[in-house]
């Protein structure tokens, strides 16, 4: 048994960032990984609370403490195993969640100021080291039930269902309008942050394991909502939120104004070596450009620091709150400033100016911060008299995302949203208006996380188990 609480003794370490200056050129992720006597180590500071906060926080309630245990006396197989048994895709996870927010955020030792436990890098280090190894098993289908689900939407979402419903023996077919699987995983999010074979493993497993991937289908053009329910005993919509919301300010159609989210995924194209003619061509390349990103959540900060990396003359991010009152991970800010980015608060576009159709500057008003509203944000309003000119040549428009008009999309009237255009569903059967038809991560949620995704998935599937058993069930009465 290794000792553990020893919090007091040892200071917290996170894997070691890559200096500033090299990570910038490249899009690799930027930490290097935990040697296996410094996880052992990292893991040993954890406290071992009887009321584990970090896993009441963790959207998978990851039993952390005790694969913390396991990885501290050096039994990595038996803590991949746990930390498996709760998640589809630990690793990712591990690198990509905002735990200042969720499990570290809550970690008992974070409250006593010894700084929390780095639970997502030992999470991390244990399913890269469960894939080095060969640990991590085959998609072995359970016997085969006859019956067939249909996921439209190849994110973590979609994957997470696949996944477990593969797993427990029904035929899977996953729909999705890009070419290659992974949704936000694999063209949204950048490299630095998440390399993408980690992404790849995944996809290979399920499709290894007898999912059936149908690449370049989307839902609404290459079939109704109704022809996939006629093809399938259950369906889920898994398709994310891809609308994004506009600026209202005089010249955003001028050329040289980008949406954020066709930004990244040319840069992510142009990681997997595929032609991309519109970042060929400049319109989404930084390279010796003034840029400017409006924005300041988490899409905001991957279009500032992807920015950097493709060679921009300089970056700024325009923010209408302060730090404090930011949406994004301040890691993330902290992470781009390491880099070079320029964070200007409290600011927000009057005008985008323009000569000859391009955009060539942005005039920005100061803000200043109000009282709270009844959520308790800073509202924000104009200051008077405090506006500048920054110079632009390519301004990404990161303002997040809404969903798209899903029931005329798909031609399914009948299928309820609510009023932000989010799928409704009875939360406990996970299930939309139509029978059959469930739903999971940012369509259900708005603009989420991977982790609740992943934490969708895995109540869809459960739920929907339970409802093709019964109707298995009734089918074989009624005969
Ligand atoms: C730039 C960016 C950075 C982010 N960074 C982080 C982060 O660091 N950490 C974090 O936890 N979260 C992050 N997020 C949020 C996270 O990516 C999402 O919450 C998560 O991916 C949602 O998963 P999903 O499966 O619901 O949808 P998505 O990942 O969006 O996948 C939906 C899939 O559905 C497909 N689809 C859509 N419509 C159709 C159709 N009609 N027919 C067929 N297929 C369709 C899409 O092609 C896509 O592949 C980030 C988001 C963005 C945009
Ligand atoms: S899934 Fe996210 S919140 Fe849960 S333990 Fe892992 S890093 Fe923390």
């Amino acid at each position: 048994m290794a000792d553990m609480l020893l919090f007091p003794k040892i200071e917290q370490d996170y894997p070691e960032k890559r200096v500033a200056g090299e990570r910038a050129g490249d899009f690799d992720e930027i930490s290097r990984v935990f040697v296996q006597p410094k996880a052992e180590e990292q893991s040993a500071r954890c406290s071992q609370c009887g009321v584990p906060y970090c896993a009441t926080h963790c959207p998978l309630h990851n039993h952390i403490p005790d694969w913390l245990r396991l990885t501290a006396e050096g039994r990595l197989r038996e803590a991949y195993e746990l930390s498996n048994a709760t998640s589809t895709m630990p690793e990712i996870c591990g690198r990509i969640c905002p735990q200042d927010r969720l499990c570290e955020g809550n970690c008992v030792i974070e409250f006593s100021g010894h700084g929390a436990v780095t639970i997502g890098a030992v999470e991390k280090f244990i399913t890269d080291t469960a894939w080095e190894q060969g640990w991590v098993e085959p998609l072995m289908p359970g016997p085969a039930r006859g019956q067939s689900v249909g996921v439209i939407g190849a994110g973590p979402a979609g994957l997470t269902v696949a996944d477990l419903m593969r797993g427990l023996g029904y035929d899977v077919h996953v729909y999705d309008r890009y070419d290659r699987m992974g949704g936000l995983l694999t063209y949204g999010i950048p490299g630095f942050k998440l390399e993408k074979p980690v992404v790849m493993r995944r996809v290979d497993r399920l499709r290894d394991g007898g999912v059936v991937f149908h690449e370049g289908f989307e839902v609404g053009r290459d079939a109704t909502l109704d022809q996939l329910r006629q093809r399938h005993d259950a369906l889920v919509v898994a398709t994310g939120v891809y609308r994004p919301r506009g600026l209202k300010a005089p010249g955003s159609d001028a050329a040289g104004m980008v949406e954020a989210l066709d930004f990244l995924t040319a840069s992510n194209r142009k990681g997997f070596g595929d032609a991309v003619p519109a970042f060929d061509s400049g319109t989404l390349d930084a390279m010796g450009k003034h840029v400017v990103v409006v924005g300041g959540g988490d899409t905001a900060m991957d279009c500032v620091r992807t920015a950097r990396r493709q060679g921009a003359a300089s970056v700024r991010c325009l923010y209408r709150r302060d730090r404090a009152n930011m949406p994004g991970s301040q890691r993330e800010v902290a992470n781009a400033e390491e880099e070079g980015v320029e964070f200007v608060w409290l600011a927000a576009p009057e005008r985008f100016v323009e000569q000859d159709g391009r955009v060539v500057g942005v005039e920005v008003s100061r803000m200043r911060l109000g009282e709270p509203d009844a959520s308790g944000r800073r509202t924000v309003e104009a200051d008077p008299g405090g506006a500048e000119r920054l110079d632009a040549d390519l301004v990404v428009k990161a303002l997040g995302f809404d969903p798209e008009d899903l029931p005329r999309l798909f031609d399914a009237p009948e299928l309820s949203v609510t009023r932000w255009g989010t799928l409704r569903v009875d939360h406990r059967t996970m299930m939309t208006s139509l029978d059959g038809v469930f739903a999971a991560g940012d369509i259900v949620r708005g603009a989420s996380l991977v982790v609740w995704a992943v934490r969708d998935g895995r109540d869809v599937a459960d739920r929907m188990h339970a409802w093709l058993k019964a109707r298995a069930r009734s089918v074989r009465v009624a005969a």
